[in-house]
């Protein structure tokens, strides 16, 4: 990548510059122009909090992707599976199983039965919002 910090001096962080220039290492997947390359820059420091969730990210993408249609999907997709749990916020003694566990769903009286649905606490919000973000219920 070329010497080009000035280009988003707040929004684009060093960290999000040299984990994109990783994909270097696969020719298959790296960006072919600079746009494209600013544009997985951009994902990174969208998705990631830090250079260590980016290297992660960027390490699994390099480690078990092959190939793919949409790079920054996949980088978007994967950064939200390694983010630690504790980014969720705690739950409440409605969805608490066992001291600070809790449950994905809670079973809740609807019409017509009963349904597993997200709790109505932060955590369970939190959930849903993820939910409605990944196109689910
Ligand atoms: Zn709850």
């Amino acid at each position: 990548m070329e010497a080009n910090a000035v280009r988003h001096p707040v929004m684009i962080s060093g960290w999000a510059e040299r984990q994109a220039a990783r994909l270097d290492a696969a020719p298959a997947l790296a960006p072919k122009t600079k746009a494209g390359c600013d544009e997985v820059i951009d994902c990174l420091a969208r998705n990631c909090r830090n250079e260590d969730e980016a290297r992660h990210v960027i390490t699994t993408v390099l480690d078990e992707i092959p190939r793919c249609q949409n790079l920054t999907a996949e980088i978007a997709s994967i950064a939200r599976e390694i983010r630690p749990p504790e980014q969720l916020p705690d739950g409440c003694s409605a969805c608490e199983v066992a001291p600070g566990i809790w449950a994905p769903f809670v079973t809740r009286e609807l019409t017509g039965g009963f349904g597993s649905v997200r709790c109505t606490c932060p955590r369970g919000r939190w959930l849903a919002a993820r939910d409605r973000a990944r196109g689910g219920i």
